[in-house]
C-alpha cells in the first residue's frame, strides 16, 4: 500500500492536464530535434528590400529571433534565378545570391554558420548555431555549363531544382500555373530530360549535388528518377491527391521518390494544399486572361515589358485566403501512408509564397507541427523523422554516392 499511495495521489493531476503534457512534451522533442526547412526564398526576399536578419521583421517569414523561436537547425536559403535572367545573365544572378548569402552568414557568427553536410548541421545544432545550407533554383542558372555546375558546388550549392516554372535548354519544367493563360503542353519542350540533362543529372550525382525535382514536368521527373545514382527528392512540393496542382507529386511519384531513399519535403503554401484554393486560384487567374492579352497587343515587341504589366495584374488579385495549418500535416500523413515514414520532409516555401496557412505563419510557428503531429498519435521518432532526420538520411546517401563516384573524371558533356 504505501507504494501505490504516490500513484493515487497523481492520478487527479494526470487527469487535469492531457493537453499541458502534449505541449511540454512537444517542446522538448522539438527543441531536441534536427529541424531541417529544405526551401527558405530569403536571399530573395532580401534582394527585394535590404534588412538585417538580426532584426524581427527583416522578411516577412524568417529572421534570427523568430528562428530560434522555431527551433528551426538548418534552412536551405534558395538561391532563386528567375526565368527572366535565362539566356541572360542566369549564372551572375545566381553568383550574386550565393554572394549575398555568405555574406549575411558572416555578419552573424553568433547565431549563422554556413554548412555544406550532414556532419556540418549535426555540428551546428550541437553548437546552437542556425546552419545555413544553399540550393539553386531553376537549373538555366548554370548556363548550359558542367563547369559552371561544378563551381556552384564548390561554392557551397548542395541542390538544384532542374527547373523553374520555365523549361530550359535541357529540362521541361511543370510550368506556371499561375499564369493568366496557363497551357501545360507549351512546356514539353524535350519531353523530360534531353541527353545533356541527363549528363547534369548524373554530374550532380558525382559532385555530391542532390536533385531536386520541384518545378519539373512528370515526364523530367520520369527521366531523372532514370538517370539518377543517388536518390532524388523534392525540395519544395505537396501531395496532388490533396490539391491538383501540376507542381504537386501525384502518389505515384511519391512512393517512387521514396523507394529509391528520396524525400518529399511538404510546401505549405495555402494553395498548395487545399482544391478549394487551387481552384479559386484558377478562376481568378483565367478571368485575367483577356486584359493580359490586351497588355500583349499592347507591347508586341516588347514581351518582357508585357510580362512585368501582366505581373502586376496578378498582383493586384485579392490576397489568397488561408487555409489551416493541420492541412499540412495532413499532406505530410498523405505521404507517410503512401511511401512509408521515412518519406517526407518540410519544404516550406516560406518567403517565397504569400498564403501561409493561419497558425503557422512564419518560421516561428514550426513547433505546432510536431504538437499536431503528437496529437494525431505519430510517435517521438517518427516526429522526428519528419522535422529532419528522413531528410538527413536522404542527404547522407547522396554524399556517399558522391563518395563512391570519386574515381570517375569530370564530365565533359557540352550543349549541343
Ligand atoms: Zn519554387
Amino acid at each position: 500500500m504505501k507504494k501505490l499511495r504516490p500513484l493515487v495521489l497523481a492520478l487527479p493531476l494526470l487527469a487535469a492536464a492531457p493537453a499541458d503534457d502534449l505541449a511540454a512534451r512537444a517542446a522538448r522533442i522539438h527543441r531536441e530535434a534536427i529541424v531541417v526547412d529544405t526551401h527558405e526564398d530569403v536571399p530573395d526576399a532580401l534582394a527585394e528590400k535590404p534588412a538585417d536578419v538580426a532584426v524581427r521583421g527583416a522578411t516577412k517569414h524568417f529572421d534570427i529571433p523568430r528562428a530560434r523561436e522555431g527551433g528551426l537547425t538548418a534552412p536551405f536559403f534558395a538561391v532563386y534565378v528567375p526565368a527572366s535572367h535565362a539566356d541572360g545573365g542566369a549564372a551572375r544572378v545566381a553568383l550574386d545570391r550565393i554572394d549575398m548569402v555568405q555574406n549575411v552568414v558572416a555578419a552573424h557568427p553568433a547565431d549563422l554558420t554556413p554548412a555544406l553536410s550532414v556532419t556540418d548541421i549535426r555540428r551546428a545544432k550541437r553548437e546552437g548555431k542556425i546552419a545555413v545550407l544553399m540550393g539553386i533554383e531553376g537549373g538555366h542558372a548554370i548556363d548550359d555549363s558542367l563547369g559552371a555546375l561544378r563551381d556552384f558546388h564548390r561554392l557551397g550549392v548542395r541542390y538544384m531544382t532542374l527547373t523553374h516554372t520555365n523549361s530550359n535548354h535541357w529540362a521541361d519544367s511543370s510550368g506556371n500555373f499561375f499564369a493568366p493563360r496557363f497551357e501545360p503542353g507549351s512546356y514539353r519542350v524535350h519531353h523530360g530530360l534531353s541527353g545533356f540533362g541527363r549528363a547534369v543529372v548524373r554530374e550532380m550525382n558525382r559532385v555530391g549535388m542532390m536533385v531536386d525535382v520541384s518545378h519539373v514536368s512528370d515526364e523530367t521527373i520520369d527521366d531523372a528518377l532514370e538517370a539518377s545514382r543517388a536518390p532524388v527528392f523534392a525540395s519544395h512540393s505537396s501531395c496532388r491527391a490533396l490539391a491538383g496542382l501540376p507542381r504537386n507529386l501525384t502518389d505515384d511519384q511519391i512512393r517512387r521518390i521514396g523507394a529509391g531513399g528520396g524525400v518529399v519535403m511538404i510546401n505549405v503554401s495555402s494553395v498548395f494544399l487545399d482544391q478549394g484554393r487551387v481552384d479559386a486560384a484558377r478562376a481568378a487567374l483565367d478571368a485575367l486572361q483577356e486584359p493580359a492579352e490586351r497588355i500583349r497587343r499592347q507591347y508586341p515587341d516588347d514581351p518582357k515589358r508585357a510580362a512585368v504589366e501582366i505581373n502586376k495584374l496578378i498582383e493586384a488579385l485579392p490576397p489568397r485566403p488561408s487555409v489551416p495549418f493541420t492541412k499540412v500535416v495532413d499532406h505530410i500523413e498523405h505521404v507517410m501512408k503512401v511511401a512509408g515514414p521515412d518519406a517526407v520532409g518540410l519544404g516550406t516555401d516560406f518567403d517565397g509564397i504569400p498564403d501561409p496557412p493561419a497558425g503557422l505563419e512564419d518560421v516561428s510557428k514550426l513547433p505546432r507541427i510536431t504538437e499536431e503531429l503528437l496529437r494525431r498519435g505519430h510517435s517521438e521518432p517518427e516526429v522526428r523523422k519528419v522535422l529532419g532526420e528522413n531528410f538527413l538520411r536522404f542527404f547522407a546517401r547522396v554524399e556517399e554516392v558522391s563518395r563512391s563516384l570519386a574515381a570517375e573524371a569530370p564530365a565533359t558533356d557540352v550543349l549541343k
